[in-house]
């Protein structure tokens, strides 16, 4: 399997993402995750095999829970270098904010990896900062023909029961980058926030939402470093507002009566 499909939907006159080729085996194979904020936010999930990424986008992300299959859609082969890339899509294919979730290696559980995929169950061992032990990936054989791409496209990554699995939700847990340990606007701030005031990769629903929280906090965490500009008082006026509406919520610190009466009630019980 070669690049052909991820040369053409890229122009990399306007992308950082790596133009790539197809690389040498190594003895470890790599596999990342990247969390991907684009039209909405998923996780692409890759596997080096024979010099490129086998991969695979999985709306919810990954599941430490055995009895939680989640829905991946196979997509084009990357390049082996992609598995580094963290940062800003400014434009086109996949634009948005890539984030290096998880990184590490894995060990096929079978010694013929394409026969695997060609069968559509490849069992596997991976060794990252987040997940780890066994997983398998099965081909679901058209259950969700409709979705984009096609029903041979769909697959499902599930966790086999082992030390790793359990049902702590990891992407809740560990929502940061391994590379960098920030967060979408982390990066974003890294980058150029501004590049989306008027053009936005994704406008409405959810994802417009987490767009303008991310670009909001980017430009400021960016002013704070650049004190002294429009931007920076711009982002203190938010801040102030925000600080107010949080004000009226009540924090960890501002105990509430709800929670006092129902701890009282709690320790009654135990006694
Ligand atoms: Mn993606």
């Amino acid at each position: 399997m070669a690049l052909e499909e991820y040369k053409r939907k890229r122009d990399f006159k306007k992308t950082p993402e790596p133009e790539g080729k197809v690389a040498a085996q190594r003895s470890e194979r790599f596999f990342c995750v990247q969390k991907h904020l684009a039209s909405h936010l998923h996780y692409d999930f890759r596997l080096e095999h024979n010099g490129v990424l086998l991969s695979w986008a999985v709306p919810k992300g990954p599941s430490l829970d055995p009895k939680t299959k989640r829905l991946a859609m196979h997509v084009e082969d990357h390049p082996v270098e992609y598995g580094e890339f963290e940062g800003v899509i400014p434009e086109g294919y996949g634009a948005g904010i890539v984030m290096l979730w998880d990184r590490g290696t894995w060990i096929p559980e079978t010694d013929d990896v394409d026969a695997a995929l060609k069968k559509g169950d490849l069992k596997f061992t991976l060794n990252g900062y987040k997940l780890k032990g066994s997983w398998v990936l099965v081909r679901t054989g058209g259950r969700y023909a409709g979705a984009r791409g096609g029903g041979d496209r769909s697959w499902l990554l599930i966790k086999h029961r082992d030390d790793w699995s359990g049902d702590l939700d990891i992407t809740e847990f560990a929502p940061r980058s391994v590379k960098s340990d920030g967060e979408f606007e982390d990066i974003l701030a890294q980058d150029n926030p501004a590049i989306w005031h008027t053009n936005r990769p994704a406008k409405g629903g959810d994802t417009g939402a987490m767009f303008a929280t991310i670009i909001e906090r980017a430009a400021k965490l960016k002013s704070e470093r650049n004190p002294g500009t429009k931007a920076t008082r711009d982002a203190d006026a938010k801040d102030e507002r925000a600080a107010r509406t949080k004000d009226t919520k009540g924090t960890k610190d501002t105990k509430t009566k709800e929670p006092q009466r129902a701890r009282s009630t709690q320790s009654k019980k135990k006694k």
